[in-house]
This record gives C-alpha cells, sequence and structure tokens, in this order.
C-alpha cells in the first residue's frame, strides 16, 4: 500500500507540474499570476521528497510528508491551504494500513475541513472549496449508494467540474482574486481548477 501511494501522490504530482501553464494563466486573469508557478515547485519538491522516503513510510506517513513540503516550498495562500489539507489527511489516516472508500471518506472529510478551518472561507467564495466541498458530497453521496470506488471518484469528479463551472458565476470574495470584485466574474478560479485536476489524477490513477 505504501509504494501503491507514493505512486498515487506522483501522479498527482505529475498533473500538476503539467498543468504549471493553465493554473497560471488562470491565476494571470483574476490573481498574481503564480498558482501554477506556486503547485508546480510544491509538488516538484514533493516528488522528490516521497521517492526519497525511507521503504514501507505508510500512508500518513506519505501524506504528512506531503503537506509538511507543500506548506514549506509553495508560497502563496495555496501552500497553506493544500499543506494542512494533507497534514490533516495524514491524521486522519493514522493506522489505516489500507484504503476503502469508507477510510477515503473520513481522510478527505479532514482535509476539506482543513481548508475551511486555515482559509476561514466557505462555499460559493469563489475558492477551491467550490470544487472541494461538492466533489466530496458527491462522493460520499456515490459510496452509500454502493457504487465502486472508481464510480465514486468520477462522480465526484463531475461534481467538481460542475463548481468550476460555477466559479465564473460568482464574485470572489476571499483571496486575492476578491480584490478584483465584479471584474473576478466570468473567470474560473484557478485553486477550484487545481483541486479538480489533483482528484482527476488520482481518479485516473485508480481507474
Ligand atoms: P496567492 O493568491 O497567494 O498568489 P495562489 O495563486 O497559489 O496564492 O492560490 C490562489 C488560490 O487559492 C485561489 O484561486 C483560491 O482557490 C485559493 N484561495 C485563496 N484564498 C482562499 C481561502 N481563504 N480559502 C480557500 N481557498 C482560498
Ligand atoms: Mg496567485
Ligand atoms: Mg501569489
Amino acid at each position: 500500500m505504501s509504494s501503491f501511494t507514493v505512486a498515487a501522490l506522483e501522479a498527482v504530482a505529475d498533473t500538476i507540474v503539467q498543468n504549471k501553464e493553465l493554473l497560471t494563466s488562470l491565476d494571470a486573469a483574476i490573481g498574481d499570476a503564480d498558482h501554477g508557478i506556486n503547485m508546480a515547485r510544491g509538488f516538484e519538491a514533493v516528488r522528490v521528497k516521497i521517492r526519497a522516503a525511507a521503504p514501507g513510510t505508510d500512508i500518513s506517513g506519505l501524506l504528512k510528508l506531503t503537506g509538511m513540503t507543500l506548506i514549506s516550498t509553495v508560497g502563496g495562500a495555496s501552500g497553506p491551504l493544500y499543506g494542512t489539507a494533507f497534514m490533516r489527511a495524514a491524521a486522519a489516516a493514522q493506522g489505516k494500513a489500507t484504503l476503502d472508500p469508507d477510510g477515503i471518506t473520513q481522510i478527505w472529510s479532514a482535509a476539506l475541513q482543513g481548508i475551511k478551518d486555515r482559509g476561514k472561507a466557505s462555499r460559493g467564495e469563489k475558492t477551491m472549496l467550490d470544487a472541494m466541498e461538492p466533489a466530496y458530497e458527491a462522493f460520499v453521496e456515490a459510496v452509500k449508494a454502493e457504487k465502486s470506488l472508481v464510480e465514486s471518484l468520477d462522480a465526484a469528479c463531475e461534481a467538481a467540474k460542475e463548481g468550476i463551472e460555477y466559479t465564473k458565476t460568482i464574485i470572489a470574495t476571499k483571496g486575492r482574486a476578491s480584490y478584483l470584485g465584479e471584474r473576478s466574474l466570468g473567470h474560473q478560479d484557478p485553486g477550484a481548477t487545481s483541486s479538480y485536476l489533483m482528484l482527476a489524477a488520482l481518479t485516473e490513477f485508480c481507474r
């Protein structure tokens, strides 16, 4: 499971690095044009750290390493937010040697709460939460309906994609984009987009 976790985190990291330009151009429209740069820097460092982690480092240990690395390398709002998400995920994963849909639900719930606690934002403020929270809810619903892991992740991805579209229709009230007021309308949120991309990478990895 630990090499599986390393490979899953690598898949997420690769996707973020591959989408560096996209995320930066989205941030250029409503922020300071660094979201892709920040995230790619962080996940490049994550890739190095998790590959170098002691063999047998458990799921929780790998998630913690990811969170600490993001906090120390990303910079910008997204670093502490995603960093906190992974740190909380690590705490929730403690003692779990394998991951089933219920375990993933617990870990995801903790990560989501971490983002909310750290950023003091809620849904509808044009942030990563507008993708992350509906995705989580769709996942929980699909698991309850006894869908498979991949089907549940697909439902989550679909909800995250809708969340991205939704961010185009609302004014930012948190983060840098909030300085723009109404001029933030019509643009999709970079953080919602990176959240979707991470989830899509994980889903493809699990398929
Ligand atoms: P910065 O804005 O400091 O340059 P980034 O560009 O890396 O940082 O990240 C911007 C993204 O962070 C936004 O698109 C938004 O999704 C997210 N974000 C900003 N503030 C918050 C917050 N308080 N809560 C949740 N997400 C936030
Ligand atoms: Mg930025
Ligand atoms: Mg910045």
